[in-house]
């Protein structure tokens, strides 16, 4: 078992013998070392070593078996020669991107997802094209081996990825499936955020001796730093920290991120944007890097943007804020950034920017620092605006101790007898030219979009507990019932239901709460605010062949139309399917059991 303490010289990507092309690949996407789970896993596996690795989403683990795979490929062998296993498509459509952008500098390398609620054409022609990797859903894997039009014989890597979320998906017999019926001698990656007992038992049966790895992180975080969190969206993460910058007061401020070429990015929006910011990452050489610290050492800069690398030992006394603007991989990276700040005895500020997905993150940076991070709310326009009121009011004071109010007092008291104007106009058109032309407020939120004109849709009753609280998914999401038009009849189980709705919906499992199969309807527990697109792939989703109509549950007997009856209204615009969610009525009888036999796990879509 190899457990990675910290690491005072963590190696390059240049030290890992991986093939040059991918090597370049690595440098264009602008990552600068390689992440602990990377560094200890592209070792063994390029020496052809199984290996196990505990990790989750966040931690770079995607790159840690790609990279590997991609430098031993062999580009003469068509049928395809790795095949990753995912618990959900948006796993496995985002598993297959990242092996697009490792093999951008190898030419005629075909990667290609497969994944249920796709049709088969397209994956039929992929397939048969020719694909060096193959990134599937394990229930689709399993269809297209039944058909016979996938062909595992010359594979030589296989790796389950998330291993414990597609068990608890009820893939585990198709997962096993796929191991044994695979070539005894290829090489498997097993990586899962949890070591359950069957997942040791997988491991135990169908690996060959594995290399495990776990990334222990080193945990201590200074008392005197306060630590901070915001959920904020990839999309918005730009705005909050503008809101922030105009709200909190600091000295001077490191915003990590995580590429390199991130690190321009964010400083030159900074800049256009009016704040006093620099980047510095691996590539900046270091007279300019120096030059640049010198800067936000005396104070003519206030803001630096950098990679874990280029902040290695970064030490100012000046620097009151950390802003984690992309999540770290690890809790050791964490810990190194934050203690940027709170140096020579100060205290320090440390932000942490939390997407939805990434809230795992940071319930382990909790965990492992043992410090609960206090929310932060996105400052309101209303914040932002009285700040700069208050900023406004501030700079006119520090005005009139210049040494050129005499000079200009002089001229305005000139300006005000030759034209009449009261002072406090003329100090209002001063202000306005002090703008250049720019506005003084935010604007208030642009109203939410008018999706809801398009298709009126009523939110379902969310659900409380006990105690009369909002009832809540692991993820944290408060739950509200859906009901979906397959039951005991249609022979499902539980996994097959998690399956197919995660899948078809991109939700993970902790999103999931309570289910209810009940004669020939279901009742699932799931977050109250499904994204109208999320409601809509997931009315088109079919079990064993039946349309589920997911609809939030009115409570209504079946087959009438429940308070939920404005689904699909007549601003639809014809979209075909939506009618016949309409009403809640129960899918036609042509379409049971179309699907052939019971699939367990895996939402099928007709075609
Ligand atoms: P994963 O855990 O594989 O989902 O990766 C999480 C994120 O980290 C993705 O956005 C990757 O592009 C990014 N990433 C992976 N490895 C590195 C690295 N060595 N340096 C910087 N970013 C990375």
């Amino acid at each position: 078992m190899t457990d990675i303490e910290s690491d005072p010289q963590p190696p390059t990507f240049a030290d890992l013998d991986i093939d040059e092309r991918v090597l370049k690949a690595l440098s264009d996407v602008g990552y600068e070392s390689p992440s602990p789970i990377q560094a200890a896993t592209i070792p063994p596996l390029l020496e052809g070593n199984d290996v196990v690795g505990l990790a989750q989403t966040g931690t770079g683990k995607t790159a840690a078996f790609a990279v590997p795979i991609l430098s031993r490929i062999d580009l003469s062998q068509k049928s395809p020669q790795a095949l990753i296993l995912a618990p959900t498509r948006e796993l496995a459509l985002q598993v297959s991107e990242a092996f697009g952008k490792y093999s951008a500098h190898i030419p005629g390398l075909h990667v290609l997802p497969i994944y249920g609620g796709q049709s088969y054409g397209v994956q039929l022609s992929g397939l048969r094209r020719g694909a060096h990797v193959v990134v599937g859903t394990p229930g689709r894997v399993i269809d297209h081996l039944e058909k016979g039009t996938l062909d595992l014989s010359n594979l030589a890597f296989l790796v389950l990825d998330e291993a414990d979320e597609m068990l608890k998906m009820g893939f585990q017999d198709d997962v096993e499936r796929i191991l044994a019926d695979t070539p005894e001698h290829k090489q498997v990656a097993l990586f899962s955020a949890t070591m359950p007992a069957v997942i040791r038992k997988i491991s135990k049966q169908y690996l060959h001796d594995p290399v495990e790895i776990t990334v222990k992180s080193k945990t201590t975080t200074s008392a005197n730093i306060s630590q901070r969190y915001i959920q904020v969206a990839h999309q918005r993460k730009l705005d909050a920290l503008t809101r922030i910058l105009e709200v909190e007061t600091f000295e001077a401020m490191i915003i990590f991120v995580r590429t390199k070429q991130a690190t321009e990015e964010l400083a030159e929006k900074l800049r256009a944007r009016g704040f006093s910011a620099a980047a510095i990452n691996g590539d900046i050489v270091q007279a300019q890097r120096e030059r640049t610290i010198g800067q936000l050492k005396s104070g003519s800069l206030d803001i630096l943007v950098a990679t874990d690398v280029a902040a290695r030992g970064l030490d100012v006394d000046r620097i009151s804020h950390v802003v984690n603007y992309d999540i770290p991989h690890d809790t050791e990276s964490y810990v190194h950034r934050i203690g940027r700040t709170g140096r020579a005895g100060r205290t320090g500020e440390a932000l942490l920017f939390v997407a939805p997905r990434e809230r795992h993150l940071l319930k382990a940076i909790e965990r492992a620092t043992r410090q609960p991070l206090a929310e932060m709310q996105l400052p309101s326009v209303d914040d932002v605006n009285a700040q700069r009121v208050s900023k406004f009011e501030d700079s006119i004071t520090e005005s009139l101790t210049s040494d050129n109010i005499t000079l200009f007092r002089k001229m305005i008291e000139d300006y005000e007898r030759e034209h009449d104007v009261p002072l406090v106009d003329i100090a209002a058109a001063l202000a306005v030219q002090s703008r250049d032309g720019a506005d003084f407020l935010m604007a208030p939120e642009p109203p939410p979009p008018p999706r809801r004109e398009r298709e009126p849709r009523e939110r379902p009753p969310r659900k409380f507990d006990d105690a009369g609280n909002p009832k809540q998914a692991k993820s944290g999401a408060e739950l509200a019932t859906y009901r979906i038009a397959v039951g005991k009849r249609h022979r499902v189980v539980p996994g097959a239901i998690v399956g197919a709705i995660a899948n078809e919906g991109g939700l993970r499992r902790s999103d999931f709460g309570h289910i209810s199969i009940r004669p020939d309807h279901s009742l699932v527990e799931l977050p109250a605010d499904l994204a109208d697109e999320t409601l809509e792939a997931l009315r088109r989703t079919r079990i064993s062949g039946v349309l589920i109509q997911l609809q939030p549950d009115s409570g209504a007997p079946q087959g009438r139309p429940g308070r939920n009856s404005s689904h699909g209204g007549s601003g639809h615009g014809g979209s075909g399917y939506g009618g016949s969610n309409r009403g809640g009525k129960p899918a036609k009888s042509g379409k049971f059991n179309k699907g052939g036999k019971f699939r367990k796990g895996e939402g099928k879509f007709g075609n």
